[in-house]
């Protein structure tokens, strides 16, 4: 039952994205189902930190009212996690990734992956052991910033 990636969950985020602007990301909970959806909040809050990954991961745990979620939980994002976000799939225990877009299509934005989603999650692997899926449905998402 709790096998990535999915073809739905990802066409809902995607789609989601060319309606609200943003980069968004959603936790999966270990039914498949999805527990949060996260949008990018930088410029409404003030906050460099409110990454869509990030207050979709703040709204998981805050669900569950956890800092740390179960076993078998994904984050889908329609973009490649930058650093800030990786680390914090790390520390809530996220044990799987599954991202679409990445800066190669980022057009004339700056690249804020400066170091990779898989080189940050290998890094920490001894703390969290994450899977990474990269460029997943990538086909239905790279248009947009260029
Ligand atoms: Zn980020």
């Amino acid at each position: 039952m709790n096998y990535h990636p999915q073809e739905s969950i990802m066409s809902k985020l995607i789609q989601l994205q060319r309606q609200e602007h943003s980069i968004i990301a959603a936790v999966i909970d270990n039914k498949n189902m999805i527990l949060s959806i996260g949008k990018t909040t930088v410029f409404i809050d003030n906050d460099p930190t409110s990454h869509a990954e990030v207050n979709a991961v703040r709204q998981a745990c805050k669900k569950l009212n956890t800092h740390r979620l179960p076993q078998g939980y994904w984050l889908y994002s329609t973009f490649e996690p930058c650093p800030l976000c990786s680390s914090a799939i790390i520390w809530a225990g996220i044990d799987g990734v599954v991202y679409s877009n990445n800066p190669a299509y980022r057009g004339k934005e700056q690249n804020w992956s400066f170091i990779s989603c898989e080189e940050v999650l290998q890094k920490g692997s001894y703390i969290h052991d994450v899977s990474l899926i990269k460029d997943f449905m990538i086909d239905e998402i790279k248009d947009y910033f260029t």
